[in-house]
């Protein structure tokens, strides 16, 4: 698969113990949702996740490395958060920005070192929760 950005090859990330395609370049991740069967649902409910999604999306420039298509940008509120995502269900592309954004909240947050494991956890679910079949489902419908 090809960086959407810079179009070189996307090479496989162990990236906190979730296997990823980042970019030698840009440093962007791809989240793959290939293998959403084996992954424990840890998605909000419905009424939770809409506390957290600002309910707007716009389309990009950028392409599916998987099919092409156009892929759709939506704002994750809970993280001040800008994801592009694949509407086939092929993954979602995090560039370096914005996962920076993550890092600067969660060195925040370790201001308050007792604090530091939660913050780390929560990126951790953070990211589960994007490769969660029914985060995907419900973000679809409310996008939709
Ligand atoms: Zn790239
Ligand atoms: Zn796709």
């Amino acid at each position: 698969m090809k960086c959407p950005i810079c179009n070189v090859d996307l090479e496989s990330s162990n990236y906190r113990g979730i296997c990823v395609e980042k970019c030698p370049s840009c440093e962007g991740i791809w989240l793959d949702i290939d293998e959403l069967d084996q992954l424990e649902d840890k998605a909000f409910d419905l009424d939770e996740l809409k506390g957290n999604v600002i309910f707007s999306s716009s389309p990009t420039n950028l392409q599916c490395p998987k099919c092409g298509s156009d892929l759709k940008r939506f704002k994750y509120r809970l993280h001040d958060l800008q994801l592009e995502f694949c509407e086939k269900q092929h993954g979602y592309w995090l560039d370096k920005e914005e996962e920076r954004k993550i890092i600067k909240l969660m060195n925040e947050r370790k201001m308050d070192m007792q604090r530091k494991h939660k913050a780390e956890q929560e990126w951790d679910e953070f990211l589960e929760d994007l490769k969660s079949p029914t985060f995907f489902q419900k973000l679809k419908t409310l996008l939709s």
